[in-house]
């Protein structure tokens, strides 16, 4: 049975106590719904024929996606039909559009591509013309032209974004490809896990190290990303060391990237480093004022927030006042939609929202000082997560445990008080946050790849 019609009953419970339902409410709208069936990722309800379908989806859909979400930890799209609809003989017909468009979105939410990071979302500018213009030749001659590509530059300026792109196109032009994006933090647990099981077989013959390395070896291009968090551990450069040395044999495409040109990484073997320098390397440096405005004006069109009306002058204060991180510069932008918002005001955006927003990110002196708010947006930012989740109540382990770990770092890094860490997670009691900080602690003491993550996480608040 599929794990939606098995979990119905915890789903539909957790969302009568996430959202208070009453008992009227919930036995006369939700206990009569009934899952017909899962095909892809569409969930089929349905509707017992003389209630209000319309009236159920509009006020339950969104809820029950979320609640489905948590439970099952995948994101579905729901479909509710009436009993009595004559489509249910058919539903796969009936699926077809909505699936149709899912698919091409979920082939990159699989390999972990984000999919609004792709070319025709990156505004070029002299900051980054050289690296777009080597990234494109990349896509149209992989392996052939620039190999490996070395992409470095700061944190927050495209990066990953680019890399995105390239494995985004050459799956759009060659589907056949096979493409792997991973963050050089995945590959060193990856290796981490392989090692540790080296003695069971993943099926009669192989080893878990050789099925490492065949997930690595067997591509047509990979890009790895943030090269800069492997350095120092000797197991793992070696290992990709010969992951290398193979794909580039075979003439595939290797891309990677780093907060430093290779000359610059201290502590990686000089192998390695000679490899790197062997194709192209290009950087990316801060965009200057006029690029800053050109992604701005693209984030608004590409977000559909053009119906705020946001003037001139606040999209100048954001772009003459964040220089150097992109991120940030996106950031801005939401902080003052969300202030707006706030206000929940019919008159237009004024220059002190902006001023208001941007206390935030504008900061004296050049060293960002560690609070535990930045501690929160790095755990979250390195998760994929958003800061509200993290502040939430929510209980799946995607949340669960960054936000143990971001109590961890709270405690190990600065010297508040559990009280202030309880309120940087979003109002947590004393004894949750000291669970929470002993728990991490303790595992710390047996897992390797815990270890390897917190010190990535560290190096990205703290940095060299
Ligand atoms: P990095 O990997 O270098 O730290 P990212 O690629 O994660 O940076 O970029 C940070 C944010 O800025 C992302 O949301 C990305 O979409 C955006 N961004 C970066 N460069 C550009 C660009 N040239 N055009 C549009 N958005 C950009
Ligand atoms: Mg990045």
């Amino acid at each position: 049975m599929h794990t939606v019609k098995e979990r119905w009953g915890e789903i539909i419970d957790y969302l009568r106590t996430e959202h208070e339902l009453s008992n009227v409410s919930f036995n006369t709208w939700i206990l009569p719904l009934k899952v017909f069936d899962v095909i892809d990722e569409t969930v089929i309800i349905l509707v017992n024929s003389n209630a209000n379908a319309e009236y159920i989806e509009k006020k339950y859909m969104l809820p029950l996606k979320v609640c489905i979400g948590e439970i099952t930890g995948v994101e579905y799209e729901i479909l509710f039909l009436s009993e009595d609809d004559e489509r249910l003989e058919n539903p796969e017909s009936l699926l077809h559009e909505t699936t149709h468009k899912r698919r091409s979105k979920s082939i990159f939410d699989k390999i972990g591509l984000n999919s609004k990071y792709t070319f025709e979302t990156f505004v070029v500018g002299g900051n980054n013309k050289f690296a777009y213009s080597v990234a494109n030749a990349v896509v149209n001659s992989p392996g052939k032209v620039y190999n490996p590509l070395f992409l470095y530059g700061g944190v927050g300026l495209g990066k990953t974004h680019l890399m995105h792109s390239i494995a985004h196109k050459i799956l759009v032009d060659h589907p056949e490809s096979k493409v792997l994006y991973i963050t050089s933090e995945t590959f060193t647990n990856e290796l981490i896990d392989a090692i540790k099981n080296q003695n069971q077989r993943v099926n009669r013959e192989e080893s878990s190290l050789n099925a490492f390395r065949k997930k690595y070896r067997d591509n047509d291009i990979l890009l790895i990303d943030d090269i800069q968090f492997i350095i120092g551990k000797e197991s793992t450069q070696e290992e990709f060391f010969h992951t290398f040395e193979h794909l580039h044999l075979y003439g595939k495409q290797i891309v990677i990237s780093s907060d430093k040109p290779p000359k610059d990484l201290e502590t990686l073997e000089a192998r390695l480093k000679t490899r790197f320098e062997q194709g192209c390397i290009a950087d990316i440096s801060a965009p200057d004022y006029e690029t800053r405005m050109a992604i701005l004006q693209k984030k608004i069109d590409n977000d559909h927030l053009e119906k705020y009306h946001i003037p001139q002058d606040v999209l100048h204060y954001i772009a003459t006042h964040i220089k150097t991180n992109i991120r940030e510069l996106e950031g801005s932008l939401n902080k003052i939609i969300a202030l707006y918002k706030l206000n929940n005001t019919n008159e237009e955006m004024d220059i002190s929202l902006a001023v208001e927003a941007l206390k935030d990110f504008i900061v004296s002196g050049d060293k960002k000082e560690i609070t535990p708010d930045l501690i929160v947006d790095t755990v979250a930012d390195h998760y994929n997560i958003s800061v509200a989740d993290i502040k939430s109540e929510k209980r799946p382990a995607e949340i669960a445990v960054p936000r143990q770990i971001a109590m961890y770092l709270i405690r190990t890094l600065t010297e508040v008080p559990l009280k202030s860490i309880g309120i940087a997670v979003g109002g947590k009691d004393h004894s949750t946050v000291k669970h929470g900080i002993d728990k991490i602690t303790k595992q710390l003491s047996k897992d390797e790849k815990l270890q390897n993550t917190i010190n990535i996480i560290k190096k990205k608040i703290v940095p060299a």
